[in-house]
């Protein structure tokens, strides 16, 4: 008998497989790629990125998860440092490009650690102790903030806006952004949801304002209504002001004439009872989440009451809390105590639609930003601004902490970890440091990006650090160190505790690595037989296809 050896398939055909350290340093690599995609575009001397996308829309910003949405990554690890920006979008509102910029470099780090031939497991131990002692020191150097400090939350507004081009604006938008979350803050329970912004493009940024109230994109159902409400008491109804079922399709027979009649009459006598039932309550606006019968909507005018429909759900909510109305689902049951109220609603028309402004509430626990801006890009801009300030306005009130930026928390941070570091042993000692080291890479960047040279500023800021000037940072434009706190510059802790934890969460994740296995595309061209097998595909053969 012939003793043949036949090579054994374990996987399918065209699969690929990378192993060890090539898998960790493709890995590594790719993660590295979107950290320096983006780094260009971190702190207020940032630059910014114009995409075009496939069917030739722009976007102009530098906001750091935008930017990775709009680039459309396939690369899998990648898109694992993608998700990093997309964490701290969900989680905080802003801070995604320092999130992402910290994954690279905790993982350019840890690739030196691996060249010296220390196991990954033990990187990612020693990182893993190092982000929790991270957490820890930021909890414990941050300063107090609270919703009767204006003059902070207004900075803590302009330092999330900073790098934003929106036109010298700044000023404004942090105003307008602190008023909106004080309106809606509950306490520490801030629910940003509640802050709807409209954008319409064509005045200037400084025309961007607060309504105290909501703005709908919707006009009154009929000419003849008024066009200005004051004092207004508004019903809000889930219900539709119809007689007809519009959920199933009836059909009606009559045999003569006087039965139609009756039943017209029927129908009539149904909605002026709708209609009145909402006079007696004292509505003089409805605001109606279904649909109005063309007659109802006549008797409506009639009675001069302001009458929007199919407003959308969330809109609804929304006009509750700012009008202190009850929503209503049976029009029967409507009652003077269900109505909101509104120093004015009025028809209004904001570049070329018509829309209906609900303004001057009491107490709004809900609002509206009507962001504006020369051309539809600066109010894209506008808009990712007002976002970012608001996200750190209600993460500061959230939890009353913040800190310095500017690299100053960074640098404070790194210098009290190597402090902690030096207590471990051996090599996770090694990995902790290097976790440490990795937080200059804030401070070098900005002052990078500023043009200035970062070996100078990183020794003077670490000089200025050793002498407990906790808050010292980089004023990129005056090219000197200086105490970011009194400068103004504030930003919630929960930006650095989230970046901390989801940076080091994707590097650790991305370490423990050391095998990937590719499932063929399908309709890609096929591997040679034996490729697809067991053996160690070397690296760079996944541009095969
Ligand atoms: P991110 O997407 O991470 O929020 P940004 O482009 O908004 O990126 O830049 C944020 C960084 O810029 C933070 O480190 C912050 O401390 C820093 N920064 C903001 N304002 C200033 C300032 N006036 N001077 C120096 N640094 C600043
Ligand atoms: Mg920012």
């Amino acid at each position: 008998m012939v003793n043949q050896i036949q090579p054994i398939f374990i996987l399918p055909e065209g699969t690929l497989r990378s192993m060890g350290k090539a898998a960790q340093k493709s890995n590594i690599a790719a993660g590295r790629a979107i950290a320096d995609a983006i780094r260009t575009t971190l702190g207020p001397k940032g630059m910014d990125k114009m995409l075009v996308g496939s069917t030739g829309d722009i976007v102009i910003t530098n906001d750091g998860v935008t930017i990775l949405e709009e680039m459309d990554i396939e690369n899998p690890a990648a898109k694992m440092v993608v998700e990093v920006a997309k964490v701290q979008e969900a989680e905080v509102g802003d801070g995604t490009t320092t999130a992402v910029v910290l994954a690279g470099e905790l993982l350019k780090t840890a690739e030196v650690l691996l060249d010296k031939n220390i196991h990954p497991t033990v990187i990612c131990d020693g990182y893993k102790k190092a982000a929790e002692k991270a957490i820890e020191i930021l909890e414990e150097i941050s300063e107090k903030v609270s919703s009767s400090e204006e003059d902070k939350l207004r900075n803590i507004a302009k330092t999330a806006m900073i790098g934003k081009n929106v036109s010298g604006g700044h000023d404004k938008l942090a105003e307008i952004a602190v008023d909106a979350v004080l309106h809606i803050a509950d306490g520490s329970d801030v629910n940003i949801d509640n802050i709807k912004i409209e954008k319409k493009e064509g005045d200037a940024v400084n025309k961007t304002s607060l309504i105290k109230g909501l703005v709908l994109d919707k006009e009154k159902v009929h000419p003849s209504m008024p066009d200005k409400v004051r004092n207004a008491k508004i019903a809000l109804l889930d219900a539709a002001i119809e007689v007809k079922d519009t959920e199933t399709d009836a059909k009606i027979r009559v045999s003569d004439p006087s039965q139609l009649q009756a039943f017209i009459e029927q129908e009539d006598r149904l909605l002026k009872e709708m209609v009145n039932n909402i006079v007696k309550a004292g509505a003089n606006v409805v605001f109606c989440q279904k649909g109005i019968d063309d007659l109802a909507q006549h008797y409506l005018a009639k009675k001069k009451i302001y009458v929007v429909r199919r407003v959308t759900k969330s809109d609804m909510e929304k006009l509750a809390r700012a009008t202190g109305g009850i929503i209503v689902s049976k029009i029967k049951e409507l009652d003077k105590s269900d109505l909101g109220s509104a120093g004015l609603v009025q028809a209004k028309k904001l570049g070329g639609e018509d829309m209906t402004f609900v303004e001057d509430c009491r107490n709004p626990k809900a609002v509206s930003i009507i962001a504006r801006g020369g051309t539809e890009h600066v109010v894209a801009e506008v808009e990712r601004a007002l976002k970012d300030a608001i996200g750190d306005l209600a993460a500061a009130l959230s939890n009353g902490l913040c800190v310095a930026g500017g690299g100053a928390v960074e640098i404070e941070l790194s210098k009290r970890l190597k402090e902690y570091a030096d207590k471990l042993s051996g090599r996770e000692q090694l990995a902790a440091l290097a976790f440490a080291d990795a937080f200059e890479v804030i401070p070098r960047t900005l002052a990078e990006n500023a043009g200035l040279d970062p070996i100078d500023i990183l020794t003077e800021l670490r000089a200025a650090h050793e002498k407990k000037n906790k808050w010292a940072g980089v004023d990129v434009f005056e090219n000197k160190v200086i105490d970011m706190w009194k400068a103004g510059v504030i930003e919630p802790l929960k930006i650095k505790t989230q970046a901390v934890s989801s940076a080091s969460d994707a590097a650790i994740m991305l370490l423990r690595i050391d095998d990937i296995v590719s499932a063929s595309k399908s309709g890609g061209p096929a591997m040679p037989p034996g490729m697809g097998g067991m053996g160690g595909m070397p690296p760079g053969m996944g541009g095969m296809y």
